[in-house]
């Protein structure tokens, strides 16, 4: 009962196939560059040596013949035939206010998400090319469609209009999604599970910090708050993305700069965030090296991060009335030890202590809060794909 994972970008696809018997990974690869040239396939089978297929993949259907052609290989393969992968799990980007959780893929569906393009013209267009090359393939086998912004559903109207003329919420659905939806349900609950606890009793505030980084109020297993928006550039500061800003300042710099607003928002999407702060990069560990070395607007940078995510935290308390738990996740929530220092600095206050010793983690499950903190805060590496695959495994009845 193998299910298959498949998350297509503009020009990649991301694929993983998970036995879900004892939910071990069979093989996971990526396609990159496909349709452009120089378009390359890395496919690692476990427990043997990876394989890189360079040939020419002019769209996404080819790419999945090549990699479901690697899934079966005699040599590379890790399963007999395609009759083997029972079910296949798409994730998608946006599905609007339609769909509240993962459902089985129907010409119904396809046509929602069509719908919901106009949300997220980057996203939406690969991950529906990427369900439909998969059709044709297999035409025969179940496929389920899991969206980031699903889990956010649950939040209530006063979350999720803003500010402005109604009109554009009726006319265009202008409002709050929020988006990692699949990250913040997998850690919430693994939190749960760790800690033994009904979900339903918690109050969790999650904290997805990666290249883009969200953070939700989690109440009752449900999320009631998060920091992305209408589009994934709302909220903290980012690696590139600069979150929350005054929206004058965006006809500002129109005025002054002679800008087009498709340059304001290649601005404030690819160039602001840590490395428009810094000037160095948007990674972090880059970052945190030129502070090391005494760069200030490295360090800047980091400050700037940290405060965002802090305030946001403290934001979410009230919003819950409470928290239990706070939880750390992706590249950096993960990895970095001083940046979950930084950011517990001063939420003392509400209980929240963290232990400098056990928190000196990465990439590891762990609780890293003082043992009498009244708030735990936890350390928990996300694992979208493996929630893609449990949705997958239930809505299609696999047992
Ligand atoms: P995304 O999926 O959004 O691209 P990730 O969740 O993979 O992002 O996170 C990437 C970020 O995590 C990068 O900025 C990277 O620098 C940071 N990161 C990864 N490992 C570490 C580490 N050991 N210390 C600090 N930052 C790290």
């Amino acid at each position: 009962m193998n299910v298959l994972i498949i998350n297509c970008g503009s020009s990649s696809l991301k694929y993983q196939l998970i036995n879900m018997t004892n939910e071990q990974v069979l093989a996971k690869g990526l396609g990159e560059r496909i349709g452009i040239e120089g378009s390359v396939l890395t496919h690692q089978p476990e427990g043997k040596d990876k394989v890189v297929i360079q040939k020419p993949m002019k769209d996404h259907k080819v790419a999945l013949e090549i990699l479901l052609g690697m899934l079966v290989d005699e040599e590379h393969g890790v399963i007999d035939s395609m009759d083997e992968i029972s079910a296949v799990g798409h994730r998608v980007v946006h599905a609007g206010e339609k769909f509240a959780s993962s459902v089985l893929i129907t010409d119904e569906v396809m046509n929602a998400l069509k719908e919901c393009i106009d949300l997220a013209p980057l996203h939406n267009p690969p991950n529906i090319m990427g369900v439909e090359a998969c059709q044709e393939i297999l035409p025969n086998v179940p496929m389920v469609g899991v969206f980031d912004t699903a889990f956010h559903q649950s939040m209530p109207e006063e979350a999720y209009i803003y500010p402005i003329p109604y009109e554009y919420y009726d006319k265009y659905k202008v409002r709050k999604y929020g988006f990692h939806g699949t990250s913040h349900k997998f850690v919430s609950q693994r939190a749960a599970e760790i800690l033994d606890k009904p979900i339903e009793t918690l109050k969790i505030i999650t904290c997805h910090l990666g290249n883009g980084a969200s953070i939700a109020a989690i109440k009752d297993g449900k999320s009631i708050e998060t920091s992305m928006g209408f589009t994934p550039l709302e909220g903290l500061a980012m690696g590139t993305r600069s979150g929350d800003i005054d929206p004058a300042i965006v006809t500002f710099l129109m005025e002054k700069e002679g800008m087009t607003s498709q340059e304001v928002n290649d601005i404030l999407n690819k160039k602001s965030g840590v490395l428009g702060i810094s000037g160095v990069s948007s990674d972090f560990r880059d970052i945190e090296g030129a502070a090391e070395e005494g760069n200030k607007r490295a360090q800047l940078a980091l400050d700037v991060f940290n405060y965002r995510v802090r305030t946001t935290i403290g934001a979410y308390a009230a919003a819950m009335g409470g928290v239990d738990v706070i939880v750390f996740t992706a590249g950096l929530g993960e990895n970095s030890a001083s940046n979950r220092q930084e950011i517990c600095k001063g939420l003392e206050f509400f209980g929240a202590e963290i232990d400098e010793e056990k928190n000196n983690i990465r990439g590891k499950e762990a609780i890293v809060s003082q043992e009498n903190s009244k708030v735990k805060i936890m350390v928990i590496p996300t694992n979208e794909e493996l929630m893609i695959a449990r949705d997958t495994k239930r809505i299609v009845g696999l047992e």
